[in-house]
């Protein structure tokens, strides 16, 4: 196992200037689910430091005051 992969750099490196909207409404499938009841979630919140909460809508409202407190970003809410 002494055989290196080279990446080929400069190839085709596209997509990376690509800058949509960070509006793009997230797909929840039934895997996501509210971290608190684990009803299916409605809403993510992604925190400054990157980490991910999943809410469902009820907790979504239930801890926004919170959340925009620790800068978070609300997806999905409507
Ligand atoms: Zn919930």
């Amino acid at each position: 196992m002494s055989h290196t992969r080279v990446p080929n750099i400069g190839a085709g490196t596209e997509g990376e200037s690509e800058m949509t909207t960070t509006l793009t409404r997230p797909d929840f499938t039934a895997a996501d689910r509210c971290d608190r009841c684990g009803a299916a979630a409605m809403v993510r919140a992604v925190l400054p430091s990157g980490s991910e909460l999943l809410f469902c809508g009820h907790h979504a409202r239930k801890h926004e005051t919170r959340l925009r407190e620790l800068s978070a970003t609300l997806q999905g809410s409507s």
